[in-house]
């Protein structure tokens, strides 16, 4: 099937592509032992191509070309100006290429191309947005009577690792490399391995863009030996990491020989509490799309829905009606709501719990997947109703399109439930009563609540979460100040007192 802005931009659906390489030192290498692996396609399960399978070797190549990068190339003393208008060069190249990434996203990933296309948009302001800060984040100053002016200056920590995970991935690594870039560090990016193709693309357009030879590098492969690779490197400062929390336990773990820096967004399990004063559309707008886009492969999805008992009826058949609708399909046709997961293993996972959700004793309801779409990796939209907050499907990050609905009664009760999860990473509360609503908001264990809102996020804000959904946070300053060491220099501007031992 070739869909409408496929053909507009002269690029078959689905085909075929050339195999990709590393990217180290400002060129695309085959990896020092020539392996390569399979790259399925989530729609097809046929292999798109081939990708270098980069391992110890080629790591140490990579971090030994962003060191040298770091340490002597002209990336570390140009002219902050001269730096930004790179940054912004990569902005405006990603925005150039907004076709070509969703489409290259959309063929790797499964995601819908009309969510592809707003994360390209997107990725590119990451970009403007870091490359303003830099020019506009300065340091604080601490004047000492008249004895002595202190002050910070924001120093790059060096050769960063950034490692990435499959669900959205272009806009996640943009995440993490334009504030590492725009603070000055050199990078190299272990991309997920499900999900390879535009971190190449990324590489062309830092290289298009002009960046010195071995500020950026990508060096694909498997978390077990390129990315262990690159978390014990002792020439890496920092690994910002995204992914699941059970990895990122290893990471800290064999980050700490080497005394690394480390950012962890990990998993979730948010809940979204409707009460019975809510308005009652937007909510199930906002309950329905904050499960079922991106597939559900969202950390921040509303996996676990809470619903007032008053209300709980008539929300639910709104809910049915709304899964039986959501648009099934290929992730080229632009009206695409929901297509294929990630790949045939996380499928298979996916519809597990599915079975678990039944035998625990939920009614399952689902859409239906259209014949012509069986080959894919489809899970339907899926409720799971009468569900508990002690079941599975309630407790672990099922990473579907799969909503567990469970009813309660009043606001002790499900913040208590809310907060009855291992995880702490988003949460959602619908309510036109003002104080509940905040009560509510800060009650929530998670780094991440909103009001009466779907997860709109302002670049600005701190993105993260608590308990097992990580330890730090991206975004706005939050990120700047990962990527670098604030130092402090004292300046005596007076003779204030020294101490005369041995006199
Ligand atoms: P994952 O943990 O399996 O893999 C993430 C990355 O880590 C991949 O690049 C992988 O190759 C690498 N990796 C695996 N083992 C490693 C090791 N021992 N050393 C170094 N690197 C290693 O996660 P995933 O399945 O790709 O992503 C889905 C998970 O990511 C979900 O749990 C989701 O909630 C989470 N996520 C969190 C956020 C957030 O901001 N909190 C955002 C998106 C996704």
């Amino acid at each position: 099937m070739q869909s409408q802005t496929v053909e507009t931009n002269n690029l078959k659906s689905h085909k075929e592509l050339e195999d990709i390489k590393l990217f180290i030192n400002g060129e695309f290498v085959d990896a020092e032992t020539g392996s390569t692996f399979a790259n399925p396609n989530p729609f097809t399960n046929t292999v798109i191509n081939n990708i270098a399978e980069g391992r110890k070797e080629d790591m140490e190549k990579a971090v030994a070309a962003a060191d040298a990068a770091f340490e002597t190339g002209p990336w570390g003393s140009m002219k902050l100006k001269e730096r930004m208008k790179l940054i912004n060069r990569i902005a405006d190249l990603i925005d150039e290429s907004n076709d070509e990434i969703a489409y290259l996203e959309s063929l790797d990933t499964g995601l819908p191309i009309s969510q592809t296309r707003n994360m390209a948009a997107r990725a590119a302001e990451n970009f403007r947005f870091y490359a303003k800060l830099a020019e506009t984040k300065h340091g604080e100053m601490f004047p000492m009577d008249d004895e002595f002016i202190n002050y910070t200056v924001y120093k790059p920590l060096g050769v960063v690792g950034l490692i990435t995970p499959w669900n959205a991935p272009f806009m996640l690594e943009t995440w993490k490399v334009a504030p590492a870039l725009a603070t000055g560090n050199t990078v190299v990016l272990k991309p997920a391995e499900l999900s390879p193709l535009t971190a190449n693309k990324l590489a062309e357009i830092i290289d298009k863009a002009g960046l010195p030879k071995g500020v950026f590098n990508v060096v694909h492969g498997f978390g077990e030996t390129a990315g262990d690779a690159l978390v014990k490197h002792p020439d890496v400062k920092a690994i910002s990491f995204t992914g699941e929390t059970t990895t990122g336990t290893i990471i800290i773990k064999n980050s700490a020989d080497t005394l690394k820096k480390t950012s962890m967004e990990l998993g979730g399990k948010s809940p979204l509490i409707v009460f019975d004063d809510a308005d009652l559309d937007r909510a199930l707008d906002a309950a329905v799309w904050g499960i079922f886009s991106f597939n559900g492969e969202r950390c921040t999805s509303n996996s676990r829905v809470f619903l007032h008992k008053n209300i709980k009826d008539e929300f639910i058949a709104k809910l049915k009606e709304r899964v039986k609708n959501i648009k099934i399909g290929d992730p080229m046709d632009p009206s695409t709501q929901l297509g294929p997961l990630v790949e045939k293993g996380h499928y298979n996972k996916v519809k597990s719990y599915i079975e678990i959700g039944r035998e625990e004793g939920c009614e399952v309801v689902q859409g239906t997947i259209p014949e012509e779409v069986k080959a894919g990796n489809f899970v339907p939209p899926t409720l799971l109703l009468n569900a508990t907050n002690d079941m599975r499907v309630a407790q672990e990050e099922i990473f579907g399109p799969v909503m567990a609905v469970i009813e309660f009664e009043d606001e002790e009760e499900v913040i208590k439930a809310a907060n009855d999860v291992k995880y702490g990473l988003a949460g959602f509360v619908w309510t036109n009563n003002l104080k509940r609503a905040h009560r509510v908001a800060n009650a929530v264990e998670a780094g991440m609540i909103w009001i009466n809102a779907q997860n709109v996020r302002d670049l600005r804000i701190p993105f993260g979460g608590v308990k097992d959904s990580g330890i730090g946070r991206e975004g706005g300053h939050y990120a700047f100040e990962f990527y670098t060491e604030p130092k402090i220099i004292h300046v005596a501007i007076g003779d204030h007192h020294i101490p005369q031992f041995g006199k």
